[in-house]
Order: structure tokens, then sequence, then C-alpha cells
């Protein structure tokens, strides 16, 4: 077997007679038969062949097996979507059915918590939310039975970290299937199937493609979730990628590796930094000491990951200073791009949230989420403390 990093340059590469170096584009809806006995042969699954971009694409189907590859056990099938919160929505839709129950830690992204909290109950499934760092409070809510395990490990935008195999095991004992939202650690720090978790998904818009350009989503699964559950659904629900932003994901990927390290290297040291600073109460970083999960974090994470969760004195006044003030980091709800990015997650990302919601999972009005980019840091530490200090 080869290694991840060769995998992310050549996995899935499938070149047509033209011989390309780099991935073809096939910017097609639609594909033709040889003969009408053909076409009704494909239809009954009597020859495997495309028949149509909304199940399958050769552009598409390049990127899912690179990414599946990358993944690594436990990661049988790979299958992209239009977004990353399509992905989410198939990965709990195409499983559940009235009378189901789901348990998610509280600490998600909106839009996941939207799906989990607003659109399940109304289609009879019951949902119920746990601390996520709370072994005891996943154990009291499996008690109960559960079909569905879904969390996000480290969590948007307050970085708390979910015990993979410990949940794994007890949602297994449960009869739950496990899905994990693994954009903030990315498949080249953390592999949450080799951890026990059953399904994988990614906003790929983030890491993956890194700069900024295309919207997508991954969902990583077993043969037999997909022949039970997702194939199915995916047919004929219709979330299907683009060839086009499948190729740009494609080729994110060749430097994903890279990339993630540098994001990495950059985001240890400037909340190094920005923990020395005056004017701030706290640096949330898993890659730092003071993180009260570090140990964990660390156990799960090959690295700390590329996102910096800063809570400024000063309240919310203060976090818009700071933001307004920043020269070589933009203003925006975007992550994992080669610009560092900030934003407001209480008035933006997160507004949806009620205040006690907001108040669970540490989302004060002082605090600032900082995706860290790939430019010198030396620059993004003088930027801060120009910042701070106004
Ligand atoms: C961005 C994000 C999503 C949604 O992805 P889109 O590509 O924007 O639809 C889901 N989960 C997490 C943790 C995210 O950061």
């Amino acid at each position: 077997m080869r290694r991840p990093q060769t995998e992310l340059v050549r996995g899935g590469l499938a070149r047509s007679p033209f011989d390309e170096t780099s991935e073809a584009i096939y910017l097609t809806s639609g594909y033709v038969y040889s003969s009408a006995a053909e076409a009704a042969a494909a239809f009954s699954g009597d020859i495997e062949r495309f028949v149509y971009s909304r199940y399958a694409n050769p552009t598409v189907g390049m990127f899912e097996e690179r990414l599946r590859l990358l993944e690594g056990a436990g990661a049988e099938v790979c299958r992209a979507t239009a977004s990353g919160m399509s992905a989410v929505n198939a990965a709990l839709m195409s499983q559940l059915k009235a009378g189901d129950r789901i348990v998610s830690s509280r600490a998600l992204f909106s839009s996941c918590q939207y799906i989990v909290g607003e659109i399940l109950p109304r289609f009879g499934v019951e949902s119920e939310f746990v601390d996520g760092k709370d072994l005891d409070a996943w154990e009291a809510a499996l008690s109960r039975g559960a079909n569905c395990v879904f969390l996000e490990t480290p969590s948007n935008p307050t970085m708390e970290v979910v015990d993979l195999r410990a949940v794994s095991e007890m949602a297994h004992a449960a009869g739950a299937l496990v899905v994990v939202d693994n954009v903030f650690a990315t498949p080249v720090l953390q592999r949450p199937m080799e951890l026990g978790a059953d399904i994988v998904v990614y906003s790929t818009t983030k890491h993956v493609d890194g700069q900024g350009r295309c919207l997508g989503g991954a969902i990583l699964c077993s043969q037999q979730f997909a022949d039970d559950h997702l194939t199915n659904f995916l047919r004929h629900t219709g979330p299907a990628a683009s060839p086009f932003n499948s190729w740009v994901m494609l080729k994110g990927l060749e430097t994903l590796d890279l990339r993630v390290e540098r994001h990495c290297s950059n985001a240890l040291e400037l909340a190094t930094f920005i923990e020395g600073l005056s004017g701030i109460r706290r640096v949330i970083y898993p890659g730092l000491e003071s993180h009260p999960q570090h140990a964990l974090a660390m156990q799960q994470m090959a690295k700390g990951g590329t996102l910096i969760a800063v809570e400024v004195d000063g309240g919310k006044e203060q976090a818009f200073a700071v933001l307004d003030a920043l020269r070589n980091v933009d203003i925006s709800n975007n992550l994992g791009d080669a610009k560092s990015l900030a934003t407001h997650p209480a008035t933006t990302t997160h507004q949806r949230f009620s205040e006690e919601e907001r108040a669970a999972v540490g989302i004060t009005d002082g605090l600032i989420r900082l995706s860290v980019g790939l430019e010198d840091v030396e620059d993004l530490k003088e930027d801060f403390a120009q910042a701070l200090r106004i």
C-alpha cells in the first residue's frame, strides 16, 4: 500500500486515452450508448458504466477515490456532494426514520445544529443534545437507546474535543452508528474511523479546496452503509457534486498535507504569541497545554489544528475593534483558506443560537474565531500585536 502523501498526489487517477498529466475535467451531465440494448443493460444493472452525473461522473469519481484512500481503513466508499451541509444532511437523513433517536454533541456548527435540532424532529426523529466533553452525559443519553450519534471534534468555534474512541464504544453498545463531522481536524490530522466512527463527513469547501473557490462536501462510509442507505438516497435526492468543483477539490488534495502542516505550525506559533499579549482573556487552541483537553486532543490528532479561538477583554465592542484593526487577516466566516480569516461567531456563524445555547458552548461576546492562513507567521504576530494595542 502506498503512503498517504503519495495517494494525495496519485490516488484515483484515471487517465483518458489522451494521456494528460493533470486529471481531466469531464464536464458532462450525461453519457451516450452505442446501442439501445447497451442503454437498457446499463439501467438494468447488467453492465456497470456511467449513465448520468447525478449518479456518478469520472472527475467526481477521481476525487472520491483520492479522498477515500487518504481516509484509510474503514472508508470503503466515498461520495462527494455539492456542499458540506448536503453531506451532513444525506449522512443523517438517508439512515433515520420516524421513531428513531439521535444523540448529538451540543457544540456544533449552527447549520448542523439546525438539521439535528429542527429538521429531524419534524420527521419524528427524537434528538437529544449532550455536552460532548462529558462521557457521563453521553452514557446517560445513550442508556435510553439511540440509532445515531452525531458529533464534531474539535468543535466550531470553541474547540471542544470529544473522545472518539470512548463515545464510539458507548454508541455501538447502544446500537447507534457514529457520524463524525471531521472538518476542523481534516483527514490529515485525524482519522475518526480508526478510532471507531462509522461515517465521516467533510465540508471540502474548507481545507480541501483551501483557496476559497468552491463549495463541496463528502461522505465516507462502509460498503454496507452505502448499499443499505446512502447510494439510493443520493441518486434520488440529487445533492451531486459538480465535475468542475470536484476537479478543484482533486487538485486541492495534492497540496493538502503541505498546507495543513503549515497552517498548524503557524497556528501553534500564533496561539502561543497571542496568549502572551495583554487584553486577552483566553486563547483556545488544542495544541496548547492550556487547552483543558490538550492530552486527549494530542492522542487523537496529529497536530493542534488550523483554528484558534481568542477571547478578548471588553466584549463585543473590543472584539469588533480588533477585527476591524487587523490588516493581514480578513473578516470572513469561511475557514481553512490560504488567507488568514477571522470572524465573530456570536454575531455571524452562531447568531442563530439562543443566548443560553451560546453560553453553554462558551461562545462569549468577546470571542473571535481565527482560521490561520499560510502567510509568514511574523506578519500575523505583528498584526495581532498592533490590533490589540488599539
Ligand atoms: C463549514 C462547515 C460545514 C458546512 O459546510 P458547507 O460546505 O459550508 O456546506 C459543516 N460543518 C463544519 C464543522 C463546518 O465548518
